[in-house]
């Protein structure tokens, strides 16, 4: 899964390249940083690599979404629809531009349930946001006929899916605005670090101005630029997007050893039949940083988890139904509104009324699902012994269920 498993002399080289000048800024200082633009050269790469027209990085995959949110017109009072299972950042990114998380059910995908989009669009909705989570994707033919009918914008999550696609196209350019996040357990990294993508020249040019302090970057001199609106800070440093580029020139070398582990893995538990596997819209699209699997219970994937911990193999194995980052049964803070300042009434209120919502379809799928992150480190022999490990483990329990009838 994640890119710090190459790290290498090529990103010690392009991170000398900016040490070298000294200048660690992205902007301004045209004569010292001696044609070294880092950042500019990254967000080229991007869009050649994803193929999309714009790209605009910022500090993280969180400024990504406040930035796209900002860039599109989101905020106050507005309602945006999201999956129950993602990761915190997505809604702290809606609560940042003062809009309402509208939370709801996912779906075999592991990502939004179409169904369950259109039984939360009110008056009040503005945006659809799916989370293409553990490296796969939402139905997006069904997402964007969602947004097309009601007039609404479509932003793509797509941080933990970098190098998926969908019908050919990379996730997180097919709606109006995408995001990655770059962090460091994401599949390419560059410590810390995000990217606004877009075809919209209009959304690029707001990402651009917001990401720097309404900056409108017209003109050579920093000091005399205008601010056509008020910005922000989410600037990515030159150091870290000379890492980002160092690991985009390997993205393809990743998703191919990613793809390849993927398979294989997946040929052990393949072994057992009451194994399913999580539903991909787009087989040939799915990044392959994780495998996600399905236990026949609850029950027996509690019994799997504590067996795999019993015996030393959980690692590596996520049971998000459990997991304080990734699933709204343990969103306390959320729940309870618990901020460090004041929220406005509204965004208040919707959060408090959470701690009543129930999401039965997402805990049946949840509570039988285990994920498994794809090393690129794995050698034949530790795939084999990993599955091996793991089949024996799940077969264990599958037995102890059905003489137990659990
Ligand atoms: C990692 C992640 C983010 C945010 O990324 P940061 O760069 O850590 O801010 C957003 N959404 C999802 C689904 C993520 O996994």
């Amino acid at each position: 899964m994640p890119g710090f498993e190459f790290f290498g002399a090529e990103e010690r080289k392009e991170v000398n390249d900016v040490l070298e000048t000294g200048i660690l800024m992205r902007y301004g200082f045209d004569g010292p940083r001696k044609g070294i633009w880092k950042a500019l050269e990254l967000e080229k790469a991007i869009t050649e690599v994803f193929g999309c027209k714009y790209a605009q990085l910022t500090s993280s995959g969180t400024a990504a979404l406040t930035t796209a949110m900002c860039a599109l017109g989101i905020g106050v009072g507005d309602e945006i629809i999201m999956p129950a299972f993602t990761f915190v950042a997505s809604f702290e990114a809606v609560l940042s531009v003062g809009a309402i998380p509208v939370l709801v059910d996912i779906d075999e995908t592991l990502t939004l349930s179409p169904e369950a989009v259109k039984a939360a669009i009110t008056p009040k909705t503005k945006c659809i946001m799916p989370v293409h989570m553990c490296g796969s994707m939402a139905d997006m033919d069904a997402l964007v006929a969602i947004c097309a009918e009601h007039k609404l914008i479509l932003i793509e999550d797509a941080c933990q899916s970098i190098g998926g696609t969908y019908k050919g196209q990379a996730l997180g350019t097919i709606g109006d605005a995408g995001t990655f996040s770059f962090d460091f357990v994401k599949t390419i990294t560059c410590a810390e670090g995000g990217v606004v993508m877009t075809n919209n020249k209009d959304v690029f040019v707001k990402s651009d101005g917001y990401t720097d302090h309404g900056h409108d970057h017209l003109g050579v001199d920093r000091g005399a630029d205008l601010h056509p609106f008020i910005g922000y800070n989410f600037r990515i440093s030159e150091l870290h997007a000379a890492v980002g580029l160092a690991q985009i020139r390997k993205l393809e070398t990743f998703l191919t050893i990613q793809r390849k582990n993927n398979k294989a893995l997946r040929a052990h538990l393949e072994t057992i039949p009451e194994i399913r596997y999580r539903v991909v819209p787009d087989e040939a699209g799915d990044s392959c940083s994780f495998l996600s699997w399905f236990l026949p219970t609850e029950t027996i994937a509690k019994a799997v988890v504590a067996e795999f911990k019993e015996q030393g193999i959980l690692a590596g194995n996520f049971y998000w139904f459990v997991n304080n980052w990734h699933y709204i049964s343990k969103w306390d803070h959320l729940k309870h509104a618990t901020t460090l300042n004041g929220i406005g009434v509204q965004q208040k209120a919707s959060l408090l009324a959470l701690q009543e919502t129930q999401f039965p379809a997402s805990d049946a799928i949840m509570g039988r699902c285990i994920s498994t992150a794809i090393s690129l480190l794995w050698t034949d022999e530790q795939i084999k012994e990993k599955g091996e490990k793991m089949v024996a483990a799940i077969q264990k329990v599958l037995k102890h269920s059905y003489t137990n009838s659990i």
